[in-house]
């Protein structure tokens, strides 16, 4: 039985996470939660599992044992619905995947059509709101060709908020990006944490994650090693790993 969500509880609950891909461990035993309107970062070398733990929070890869409960509900569930999870959760990759041939309001306003079926009017009110936000009014003509990496990064953005999510994974959104454009997208998600968007970020921008975090997980081959807010994780990590991690990047 799973007991009714409130928001004073938190919003994205990790146990002791575990995921194996065959005999090899990518996770083993994550454990981690997120209150509502906080903005988590998490960081870490290449290849220690930030990607994968991201992934498992909104089902895109099913966990080998643990739970993780977003707004109360198993995402381990092998009944869970999976649409009502991702209505739930946005996420935003490093690739933004736009489609080339639609222009950048016809992509925000796809999935709330052709997902949920919503009104087509009513839908193309919120998209042009929503790209206003993101900074791209004036933009809404346009194809993704026409447009810089950090714009079609805000379209994605856009895209994700357009379905009204109430947590927003981000996974490594400016690693792409030319330096120039990597603070306007930055900008726009201080901004969504400004109005109390939760949110999740595997980021290597350490000043943001210094600046905006609520909270800081570092993990490294698949645990995580160090985590406390920004005041305490940048001045005194007690992980030698998180150490060495910290002077490489700052
Ligand atoms: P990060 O995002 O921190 O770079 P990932 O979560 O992408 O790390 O990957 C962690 C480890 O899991 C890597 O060694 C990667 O090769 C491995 N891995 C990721 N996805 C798969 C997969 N589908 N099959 C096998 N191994 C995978
Ligand atoms: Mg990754």
């Amino acid at each position: 039985m799973t007991m009714p969500w409130t928001s004073d509880q938190p919003i994205v609950q990790c146990t002791d996470i575990q995921k194996s891909y065959g005999t090899f461990d990518v996770l083993k035993g994550v454990s981690l939660s997120v209150k509502k309107g906080e903005v988590v970062c998490i960081i870490g070398p290449s290849g220690s599992g930030k990607s994968t733990l991201i992934r498992c929070i909104n089902a895109l890869v099913p966990i080998t044992s643990g739970s993780i409960l977003v707004e109360g509900i198993e995402v381990a569930n092998p009944k869970l619905d999976k649409l009502a999870l991702r209505r739930k959760v946005g996420m935003v990759f490093q690739q933004y995947n736009l489609f080339p041939h639609k222009t950048a309001l016809q992509n925000v306003m796809m999935a709330p059509i052709h997902v949920l079926g919503q009104d087509k009017h009513e839908v193309e009110g919120r998209a042009r709101a929503l790209l206003a936000k993101v900074r791209l009014a004036g933009k809404e003509n346009a194809y993704p060709g026409e447009l810089s990496g950090g714009q079609q990064q805000r379209v994605a953005i856009a895209r994700s908020l357009a379905m009204r999510p109430d947590i927003m994974l981000f996974d490594e959104v400016t690693a792409a990006l030319d330096p120039e454009t990597v603070k306007e997208v930055l900008v726009t998600i201080r901004e969504l944490s400004e109005e109390g968007m939760t949110c999740m970020l595997v980021t290597h921008e350490m000043n943001f994650a210094r600046d905006v975090a609520d909270h800081i997980y570092f993990t490294d081959r698949g645990v995580i090693v160090e985590h406390g807010p920004p005041a305490t994780f940048f001045t005194s990590a007690r992980d030698e790993r998180t150490r060495r991690f910290l002077s490489q990047v700052l």
